[in-house]
């Protein structure tokens, strides 16, 4: 059994305690079969009509159901049972009087529950329901929900002896919640896990009760001061000082045909003040789509170059990799620096004299997708990592970085503005700066939502602009994951496209083209040999054509807030007003309708960062649903917002005054999640 538990990171008593549930169920009170609508779960009782064993066929296997009739005189139901032992069959026997807990589902025109919880109902006489609410706890193979809900019977039993010392209550007398101090935490354990008979299945959902904000409290600031601690380990481990990128930098920025705006000036400033400490820069850079994030990105490279040292860029997909090389390379060769490129398509050839240059110290910056982690890719002198639109990785790629062998100075650029609460508890370890203007001159993009049956007048439009000397975006998006089909898709609307304005001409790029074909679709794109462009979501970030001015999105229902927003983002970047069309099909969700009203409403990536967490949830907005790193047992960001503030103040007070609660709490609360563990 420890074996067992041990999968669920349960190892002590404590661990049972604080194994919470994820939702609770409703067996107060025995339902009438009869008013039993689909979907409900619900406690029935009845007595058994007919009980008989059938067969199915699944492939050669022929498979035992046992088809259980019961009846409560409102109404009857079926119950199918697939894995049953001989005693169980029994006490399913005709005249039993059981009573089941499940999820009704109707079926053609009858009921049925699949495998429900039951039990045989021995006395005549109606036995009383549940008490009070049960919880349902996360469970894995060989530890089913009721051995849960016995260990914690009994952990319970222990915890609420007298003297018991099973529960350390570790937060500081001084702690107060909304003015007022904390929930005992013996009784906030005792709630959580048993609740009281007077507490609603609604009220527990909505998670406000001050025993469950007691522990979303305390979990909260767990998890602030364990991305703190790692903060802590990180810059303990020292880096070089750099330099302010002294006269390189100055005739970069001389030589760019633009000023600076204020606000890329003050981002400079604070990461040039960064990289002058001994210690690793852990900065991440919001600034909208377009906030001209990439000229921030060269110049703090610069700033290990002058110091002898190298710089790393990595950018989440081949296309925005493969710009960011170009501009680099072009503003490097005049300053007479060297940048290598490495992608997972670089030829074995070129890949060697790249992993050469990198090596030997010739190469001053180097640009790449994630194949810059590679373990064969050595650098002379890393010092600074600038990982570019990084909701696009993982918070393991971002430490990956310390398997380089350097506590390199990290920066981090994203265009998905977080909103600020967010922020502070999903980069905890990270100082937060904004690029918070746009360059002068730009006209918000104009954003009208049309349905495709009006396809033509589109095309009409399109015709327009391209014969006032502008360029075209045309984005096909598909709702299947493949890449082939929708690179198929691409080329079949390019084909159409091509048909009805032979006039054009017409480039084509997606996902499956050779980087060099892409490269070449995109640099003549940029020279305006190509008049309209036909695009997969390849494009969806960093591609920077300002004289693009007309976008339009087909199927735009099909994607989300967030990637909606950077694709529109490549139109809006000259001085010329620009549009975007987001063509959508039927049927049209609820969800879909509210995200393209919101595209239509506002250009503002805050906003749209905001509306996208209340629809999407946290976990998705920041694509860290895999990496468990925003998964809460009981806290929720969003629910919680209120309490962020206090902890990262509780936060600074555990540090400075009892920084010996900190592994006991990291102990309770992250024991299992190994992102934490080393640094
Ligand atoms: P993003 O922040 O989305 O990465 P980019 O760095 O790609 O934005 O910049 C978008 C465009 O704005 C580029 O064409 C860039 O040359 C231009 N740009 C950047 N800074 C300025 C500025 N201060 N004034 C005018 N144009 C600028
Ligand atoms: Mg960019």
């Amino acid at each position: 059994m420890a074996d067992k538990l041990a999968r669920l990171n349960l190892f002590c008593l404590q661990d049972v305690l604080f194994h919470l549930p994820l939702r609770y169920e409703d067996r107060t009170r025995i339902v009438a079969i009869g008013s039993l609508h689909h979907s409900n779960r619900a406690v029935i009782e009845g007595v058994v009509e007919h009980s008989a064993i059938s067969f199915s066929r699944s492939g050669r296997q022929r498979r035992r159901i046992l088809m259980v009739h019961m009846a409560d005189g409102t109404g009857s139901i079926k119950l199918r049972f697939f894995n049953f032992s001989s005693a169980q069959q029994e006490k399913l026997a005709k005249g039993k009087r059981i009573r089941c807990y499940g999820e009704a589902r109707r079926v053609t025109n009858h009921l049925e529950m699949i495998h429900p919880e039951f039990s045989e109902v021995l006395t005549a006489e109606l036995s009383p329901a549940d008490q009070t609410l049960t919880a349902v706890y996360p469970t894995t193979d060989g530890v089913h929900q009721l051995t849960l809900k016995r260990l914690t019977d009994q952990v319970l039993e222990i915890l609420n002896q007298e003297n018991s010392a099973l529960l350390t209550d570790y937060l500081p007398e001084t702690t107060t919640l909304s003015g007022q101090r904390p929930i005992n935490l013996k009784a906030a354990i005792n709630f959580i896990h048993r609740p009281p008979p007077d507490v609603s299945l609604a009220a527990l959902e909505e998670g406000v009760h001050p025993a469950q904000q007691r522990l979303a409290f305390e979990e909260l600031l767990t998890h602030q001061l364990s991305l703190q601690q790692l903060r802590d380990k990180i810059q303990a481990q020292g880096a070089e000082k750099l330099s302010d990128g002294g006269e390189l930098l100055t005739r970069f920025i001389k030589q760019l045909p633009f000023e600076l705006t204020s606000a890329q000036d003050k981002v400079m400033a604070v990461i040039k003040a960064d990289i002058l400490q001994p210690k690793p820069m852990l900065r991440l850079v919001q600034g909208d789509v377009g906030s001209g994030k990439t000229v921030v990105a060269f110049a703090a490279c610069l700033m290990a170059v002058n110091s002898g040292r190298q710089a790393a860029i990595m950018a989440p997909t081949e296309i925005l990799a493969e710009q960011h090389y170009a501009n680099f390379t072009s503003w490097a060769n005049e300053l007479g620096l060297k940048v290598a490129w490495l992608s997972g398509k670089t030829k074995v050839k070129q890949r060697r004299e790249m992993l050469e240059i990198i090596s030997n110290g010739e190469a001053n910056i180097v640009v790449g997708t994630h194949a810059l982690f590679q373990q064969d890719v050595v650098f002379s002198h890393l010092s600074l990592v600038v990982i570019d639109e990084q909701h696009r990785f993982g918070v393991h790629q971002r430490l990956a970085l310390k398997n380089k062998g350097v506590s390199a100075h990290q920066l981090i650029m994203t265009a998905t503005p977080i909103p600020r609460t967010l922020a502070m508890t999903a980069y905890g370890d990270l100082d937060v700066s904004v690029i918070d203007e746009l360059p002068p001159g730009r006209t918000p993009v104009k954003t009208v939502v049309l349905h495709e049956s009006r396809r033509p007048e589109i095309t009409q439009r399109v015709r327009a602009a391209i014969s006032e000397g502008r360029q075209v975006y045309w984005v096909c998006t598909l709702v299947e994951e493949s890449e082939v089909l929708q690179c198929q898709a691409a080329e079949d609307t390019q084909a159409l496209l091509q048909e009805v304005m032979a006039e054009f001409k017409i480039g084509l790029v997606h996902g499956r083209m050779k980087p060099l074909e892409k490269e070449t679709v995109m640099s003549e794109f940029k020279n305006k040999d190509i008049d309209l462009l036909v695009a997969t979501t390849v494009i969806e970030v960093g591609v920077d054509v300002p004289n693009s001015s007309l976008m339009i999105i087909e199927n735009a229902e099909r994607l989300g807030l967030s990637q909606l927003h950077q694709l529109r983002g490549r139109v809006g970047r000259g001085s010329t007003a620009s549009s975007c069309v987001l063509m959508y099909s039927n049927p049209l969700s609820k969800t879909a309708k509210k995200r393209l009203a919101i595209m239509r409403e506002t250009n503002s990536g805050f906003d749209i960062a905001e509306e996208d967490l209340k629809i999407r949830g946290p976990g998705e907005v920041l694509g860290t649903r895999q990496t468990g790193l925003m998964q809460f047992r009981i806290a929720d960001i969003l629910r919680d917002e209120a309490l962020l503030v206090q902890v990262k103040k509780e936060a600074e007070v555990i540090t400075a005054s009892h920084p010996q609660i900190i592994e006991p709490l990291i102990r309770r609360w992250l024991s299992g999640a190994e992102q934490y563990g080393e640094v």
